[in-house]
């Protein structure tokens, strides 16, 4: 299959989970995630604010705040993703497609982000990753050479092999 088709078929499968469903599996999933010893010792750690089809980390958002480690929110600018640092929900506006994004200062201290946590329509055995298909966190990623990657996905968004060409940046692992 080729990564469009992948694409429309994952979305097809969201369809078939309830929004009370899809909570839990991301309930699970940050639960998962808090207890990681990889991220319990991370100082600098790269989140996202959840599109409503995707997996929401809020939680590990929430916590990872509240311990006092740096956390960044990507923020799209054009053709590239920009990290800004997470101060609270009050650093948080609605911007376009009714995404929460990040207002907070801009970050480029890429070295020293520890732990990515990366959302994606799939990922396969391999750590594979699908996108949205405008390879955002393929050019983002390459620039956090010391960040492990955890790719973040709904159970049914984990698959036995996806496409991937020379660009496709590999997690680390898949959650
Ligand atoms: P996604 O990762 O969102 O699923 P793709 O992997 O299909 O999307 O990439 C989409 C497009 O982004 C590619 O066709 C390529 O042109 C561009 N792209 C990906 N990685 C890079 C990169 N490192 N530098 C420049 N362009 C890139
Ligand atoms: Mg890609």
């Amino acid at each position: 299959m080729t990564k469009h088709e992948l694409r429309t078929q994952i979305r097809a499968a969201k369809r078939q989970h309830s929004p009370t469903q899809l909570a839990a599996f991301s309930k699970n999933l940050c639960d998962k995630i808090l207890n990681m010893p990889i991220y319990q010792s991370a100082h600098t750690i790269l989140l996202y604010s959840p599109l409503n089809d995707e997996v929401d980390v809020f939680l590990i958002v929430n916590d990872a705040y509240r311990n006092g480690k740096t956390v960044l929110l990507p923020k799209v600018v054009g053709e590239d993703l920009e990290l800004r640092i997470y101060k609270g929900v009050e650093s948080l506006e609605r911007g376009a497609f009714g995404i929460l994004e990040p207002m907070g200062e801009v970050f480029d201290d890429f070295d020293t982000v520890d732990v990515a946590i990366i959302p994606g329509m799939a990922f396969d055995k391999a750590n594979h990753r699908l996108g949205r298909g405008k390879g955002y966190y393929d050019r983002l990623l390459p620039r956090l050479k010391n960040a492990y990657k955890i790719g973040v996905c709904f159970p049914f968004q984990f698959l036995n092999e996806i496409p991937s060409e020379a660009h496709d940046v590999v997690m680390d692992e898949i959650n």
